[in-house]
């Protein structure tokens, strides 16, 4: 039985990568190590790591004014992070399209009552359960604040941002975890683009942070570890990093590059998303969830069949039938398929089989 796995994260890798690794898991390059017992401080991860940032460079189209970090901590401490650094005595502006927006404004609430600044929530749709985004007026931003920031791609809830919002001239701070790599972003957009790497990127526990060198140039914040401005200085080596995982990305990073880069990623994704919701939209008993057909994520497509029973049964048996971790999240129930970059189209064929073999049993 093929299995095809729609985790939202830690998701599929692209096979090509795993075997890569598996290749050279006990004796990378030649070296007669693994990349698991390497230093750090070793030519060889030294050349892992530059790879790894420069071949993101050119995917992205990366500016020589941004640095690009790998870190720890994931995307839920650069909630903290991102107000330590850049925030102090200042307001700054959260958009909360969806749980994981709004999770980055209630960790600057609590952070605010510590370190002297003013987290703002200038848009949130939450009492619609984030089925569209937020919106809001450019005149409600003062222009000294510190950023705004939003999601690019809502994860849970399945909308996504494509074309970022006026700000008043305030710097916009993106998370983009659920979709970095998946759709074309100009860098030059945002201050900082950060994103766990387990969405798009490879395995968890290395997070990507872009972030432009004149934002770096504050006060020090209360720990090196926390500090981007010690952590850029550094090289992403201040600490020990998580050399596997970074390992990993680069050979994703590659991957990318030899599928043909962001825009053949995007026009695929387009292609495996666009057939799904295409299903969707002419389904009587599937829908989705999002109401504007312009704000639909490429990544993470919601669904849910006429009844809570009938999506507790569907999960069921998708998952028999090997279509794994297609259950929605907790806080929003259904279903939820999960297309990012390595996803292969044939498994987005093979679930609108099975979609249609149980609407035909259960309808
Ligand atoms: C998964 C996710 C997070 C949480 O990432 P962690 O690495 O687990 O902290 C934050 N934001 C978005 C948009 C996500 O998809």
């Amino acid at each position: 039985m093929t299995i095809y796995n729609f985790s939202a994260g830690p998701a599929v890798l692209p096979k090509a990568v795993l075997e890569k690794a598996q290749a050279e898991f006990l004796n990378y390059d030649g070296s007669g190590m693994s990349v698991l017992e390497m230093s750090h401080r070793s030519k060889e991860f030294d050349q892992i790591i530059k790879g790894a940032e420069a071949t993101l460079r050119e995917l992205m189209g990366i500016p020589g004014h941004y640095k690009v970090l790998f870190l720890q901590g994931g995307a839920s401490l650069a909630f903290t992070m991102i107000p330590l650094n850049f925030a102090r005595g200042k307001k700054a502006y959260y958009l909360a399209g969806g749980l994981w927006g709004k999770k980055a404004y209630t960790e600057a609430v609590k952070l605010s009552k510590t370190i002297p600044f003013e987290p703002i929530l200038l848009g949130s749709t939450e009492e619609i359960t984030y089925a569209e985004l937020p919106s809001f007026d450019k005149v409600a931003i003062d222009p000294e604040a510190a950023y705004v920031h939003l999601t690019t791609n809502n994860t849970i809830e399945g909308t996504a941002v494509y074309t970022i919002p006026d700000t008043n001239g305030v710097p916009v701070i993106a998370d983009m975890s659920s979709n970095i790599l998946a759709a074309r972003y100009q860098v030059e957009d945002f201050a900082m683009i950060y994103a766990g790497a387990q969405k798009n990127i490879g395995p968890a526990g290395v997070i990507v942070v872009i972030v432009r060198e004149d934002l770096l140039a504050g006060e020090p914040v209360l720990s090196s570890m926390l500090d981007y401005r010690i952590q850029a200085e550094n090289e992403s080596l201040y600490n020990t990093p998580p050399a596997y995982s970074i390992y990993i990305a680069k050979l994703v990073f590659e991957w990318v590059k030899e599928i043909g880069g962001v825009d053949e990623m995007e026009r695929l994704n387009r292609e495996k998303s666009g057939l799904l919701y295409d299903y969707i939209d002419q389904s009587d008993f599937y829908s989705n969830p999002v109401r504007k057909v312009e704000e639909r994520s490429l990544a993470n497509i919601p669904f849910v069949s006429p009844n809570p029973d009938l999506d507790a049964k569907f999960v069921k048996e998708a998952t028999a039938a090997g279509f794994k971790n297609i259950k929605g999240h907790r806080s929003v129930g259904g279903m939820r398929a999960s297309l990012y970059n390595a996803f292969p189209y044939q498994g987005v064929v093979d679930l609108i089989a099975f979609m249609k073999k149980f609407e035909e049993e259960n309808a």
